[in-house]
């Protein structure tokens, strides 16, 4: 194995490494429901669903299955002038839990394309109404929404590598992240910040994009739903689209279906990826509304321009409709509350340990802020010596668990992260 590792880190890069690679690489060997295999032997529970995605637990027959299946019939054919009996169930299933007033599917291979679509559709709606100048984007700081060229413009402006491509990006509008907390008492002068870009520069902006509730790879902050209402009304009144980035949310992460049924508010665009799969292959989409889709095909080119050579891949798709059917057939509401609750319980009093500067559960997702940034090698050493797998970022040690983890797999988790921030402490 060590031959292949030093391979590996000669040759293959990995996120956000130098080459060649000078860092920790556990290599798995299998995994199954909750539980990594590393070839060691060890086990480790995983944390992470594998970046969100791996809602069911891994190896899931029913998703195992829906692949088979589909490879013996075809896994994958091009998506123009052809389309398949998978696009169509998943689209299906995809109108059906979502909001009424969506009523277009457009599929592509990752959640930053899918972005890029949304931003796309966006400029074309008001091309094709003679308003070209509204081609730039208002987004909050502190989101992330991925990590091509676009969708890198509305990352946030110091931790989203803007610095590093400033030359190369497109300069957007950025306003304060959300400050009130989900479940705090709201501050109505909250939206200040929006409101006065938005009505400066309403004339120049094509959307807002935002991911609802939560923000995630930004810095894992949940705020509060008012502030989506408060967003839906603002666009609303200065004419602006509003985008809605449920990527990491979609699929009952924060426990709603899609985070926005906290504030019962309709985005004109809403991208899902991640988890849509439960974490087999990489698809994602974005949705958007009739009235939007017949506006941009009314325009000069006749067309959304955009069309990936893996469009609507049929393996994706017919694993993607099989999760969601095993989503919805679980009684996954509950098992959400049940999982807040444990992590709630697991991970109460941490507020009190060394270092620590703030806690916050939501949904299937806890986080623990430290006050410096995290080592994270040292951090993931402690982590898996107690067999448990996080990844942790600048000074966020955080897990979003997959749905069918247990109470006792909760309190493992909770309690690895407490000998570790512990150790790492001291
Ligand atoms: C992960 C993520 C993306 C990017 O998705 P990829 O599949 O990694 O391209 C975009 N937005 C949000 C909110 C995400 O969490």
């Amino acid at each position: 194995m060590s031959d292949s590792l030093q391979f590996d880190k000669r040759h293959i890069w990995h996120p956000y490494t130098g080459m060649p690679g000078d860092y920790d690489l556990y290599p798995v060997e299998s995994a199954s429901g909750v539980y990594l295999t590393l070839t060691d032997g060890r086990r480790l529970i995983d944390g992470m669903s594998s970046w969100w995605s791996v809602i069911h637990g891994y190896n899931h027959p029913l998703l195992n299955q829906a692949a088979q299946q589909q490879i013996e019939r075809v896994s994958h054919v091009m998506f123009g002038g052809l389309t398949h009996q998978p696009a169509i169930d998943l689209a299906e299933r995809l109108l059906a839990i979502t909001p009424d007033e969506l009523d277009l599917v457009f599929f592509s291979d990752s959640g930053s394309v899918s972005v890029e679509v949304a931003m796309k559709m966006a400029v074309q709606y008001w091309q094709a109404q003679g308003k070209a100048d509204k081609s730039r984007f208002m987004a909050l700081r502190g989101g992330y929404h991925g990590d091509t060229f676009a969708a890198m413009s509305v990352c946030d402006p110091v931790n989203g590598m803007h610095h590093l491509f400033q030359q190369a990006l497109p300069q957007q509008f950025f306003c304060n992240r959300p400050q009130t907390r989900f479940g705090q008492d709201w501050h109505p002068d909250e939206m200040a910040d929006a409101e006065k870009i938005l009505a400066e520069h309403h004339q120049q902006i094509a959307a807002v994009i935002l991911e609802p509730i939560v923000q995630g790879a930004g810095g894992m902050w949940f705020y509060h739903p008012q502030y989506l209402a408060e967003m839906r009304k603002l666009c609303d009144q200065y004419q602006v689209l509003l985008i809605a980035d449920e990527i990491a949310t979609g699929f009952g992460r924060s426990g709603k279906l899609f985070a926005c049924e906290h504030a019962d508010i309709v985005p004109d665009i809403l991208c899902i990826g991640k988890a849509l799969t439960g974490g087999y292959l990489s698809l994602a989409a974005t949705l958007t509304s009739n009235k939007i889709g017949e506006t941009i095909s009314s325009g000069e080119s006749g067309c959304f321009m955009h069309g990936p050579t893996f469009m609507g891949n049929p393996l994706a798709c017919n694993i993607a409709a099989a999760s969601i059917d095993v989503l919805l057939e679980s009684d996954w509401q509950s098992n959400l509350q049940g999982l807040e609750k444990a992590l709630i319980k697991g991970l109460t009093g941490y507020q009190h340990l060394p270092g620590v500067a703030d806690v916050r559960v939501l949904g299937a997702i806890g986080v623990v802020e430290m006050q410096n940034p995290v080592d994270v090698q040292a951090v993931q050493r402690s982590l898996i010596q107690r067999g448990v797998w996080l990844r942790p970022f600048g000074r966020l040690i955080y897990t979003m668990p997959s749905y069918i983890c247990s109470d006792q797999e909760i309190a493992e988790l909770c309690e690895a992260i407490k000998y570790t921030v512990l150790e790492n402490a001291t």
